[in-house]
């Protein structure tokens, strides 16, 4: 039986169906797709697919569908834009494109003024991020984080390493950069409470003995890790890599693709700490939807840039740069406040169902970023893998489109202006896919 009314064929129905055997003839087998989901057409946190059925939409196209699906202003700002003309190159200027400077400028998290240089996606805003470390320190190193990513271009996937999928057959990357565990406390890898410093104490060790600091350009971190696992870090660890960074002049570069455009409840999640970054990267939720990313940087560092030192050819694309102005318009003026308000909403809720099921190990996150991590029923808190990919499915067989990170951990991004009721019969659904999941595992 479906929880949810709104499911009327068996999954995959036959359209759906008919477009997965084409699609598999001639489109890339490594887009790594979950479950059969063939969309049709979407409006704020519903989506149907081809065969009618309706689902919401907890994944949000992977966090991007920060306004839901095809928000009227941000349609019609793109609608408007593209009347106008498609594409300029940048090489030259328009008003989205400064505007949209102007906007990322008044909200930016640096402490001082900030400039942007603008691109299409996560990877490309990474990349670019590390190019500025490098150019203004002229420095060869970098600090990552196991289990970041940071996209799939040989610079951002030589510090991706959420799943070692994401690197088997593509060695060598991008060199000079040392990983370093992300700390967890719920899976404590250092002895004593505090595994915010432990993992501080280890870069310092480092420092100390195999990567010199006055190498180091830059460390790169996401605020709070998202393919890893949603892992919220503990208080104090943001300010303490601040601090390490500022004793031997290396940058600090939050890549805020995931968590960043009011995602956590605030615009930036490095906000939730008051921790300042020299350099942050954009993505995801900036346009909607629409292919837009970010270097958002320190005036004193970009401004470092000569003429030609970097560049593309569809950065600050007039429709990208006109969602994205439309789309911060509306998270700055209350999606930010509604994450934060029912974020906390369902964050009481799937604490209020862990007590049900015992495989639920943790929930944590800030806002509408929340992960939920699933453990078997043993001492060791072993990543319950299998069962989270179930719940997952199941939740697909009853309307309700999850996706997972980490190991284990079902992570709920649904659109920031998702509502209480909508968010109440999502867990209808998820409680129907874990009993669904637990009698089968
Ligand atoms: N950085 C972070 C934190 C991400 O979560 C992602 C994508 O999931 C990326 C970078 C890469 O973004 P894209 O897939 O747009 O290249």
């Amino acid at each position: 039986m479906n929880a949810s009314v709104h499911i009327k064929t068996s999954l995959p129905g036959p359209k759906a169906q008919a477009m997965i055997a084409r699609d598999a003839e001639v489109i890339s087998p490594s887009y790594p797709r979950d479950y059969p989901f063939v969309m049709s057409h979407g409006r704020g946190t519903e989506v149907w697919d081809v065969d009618g059925n309706r689902f919401l939409d907890f994944a949000a196209g992977i966090a991007v569908c920060a306004t839901g699906h095809a928000h009227p202003e941000v349609v019609d700002a793109v609608k408007a834009a593209a009347d106008r003309f498609l594409h300029i190159s940048s090489d030259y200027w328009h008003e989205q494109m400064t505007g949209l400077g102007e906007r990322i400028a008044r909200v930016a998290p640096m402490g001082e003024p900030a400039m942007s240089f603008l691109c299409q996606s996560g990877t490309e805003a990474v990349e670019g991020a590390l190019k500025l470390a490098r150019y203004v320190t002229r420095r060869p190193r970098y600090l990552g984080f196991l289990g970041g990513f940071h996209g799939r271009t040989m610079g951002s996937l030589s510090f991706t390493s959420s799943k070692y999928t994401q690197q088997l057959g593509f060695a060598p990357t991008m060199p000079g950069v040392t990983h370093v565990p992300f700390p967890n406390p719920f899976r404590p890898l250092f002895a004593g409470s505090d595994q915010g410093q432990a993992v501080l104490n280890y870069i310092r060790m480092l420092f100390e003995r195999s990567v010199p600091a006055s190498e180091v350009a830059a460390i790169m971190v996401e605020p709070i890790q998202g393919e890893g696992g949603y892992l919220v870090p503990p208080e104090g660890f943001l300010a303490g890599l601040r601090a390490l960074c500022d004793e031997h002049g290396i940058l600090l570069i939050f890549d805020e693709v995931q968590s960043g455009v009011g995602r956590t409840g605030k615009l930036f999640a490095s906000e939730h700490w008051g921790v300042k970054p020299d350099i942050m990267t954009l993505a995801k939720g900036l346009g909607s939807g629409l292919p837009i990313g970010a270097v958002v940087a320190k005036r004193s560092l970009m401004s470092q840039w000569k003429r030609g030192a970097h560049g593309n050819t569809y950065g600050g694309n007039p429709l990208a740069c006109a969602a994205a102005n439309a789309t911060l318009d509306l998270v700055v003026g209350g999606l930010a406040e509604n994450a934060s308000r029912t974020g906390a909403h369902f964050m009481k809720r799937l604490h209020e169902l862990a007590k049900d099921y015992p495989c639920i190990g943790e929930v944590r996150g800030k806002g509408l970023m929340i992960g939920m991590e699933l453990i078997e029923n043993d001492e060791q808190r072993t990543p319950a893998r299998a069962l989270c990919d179930a719940v997952v499915t199941r939740a697909f067989h009853h309307g309700l489109l999850l996706l997972s990170c980490g190991t284990s951990t079902v992570r709920f991004m649904p659109p920031l202006n998702v509502s209480t009721q909508e968010i109440d019969e999502a867990m209808v659904l998820l409680r129907a896919a874990l009993d669904d999941a637990l009698a089968a595992h």
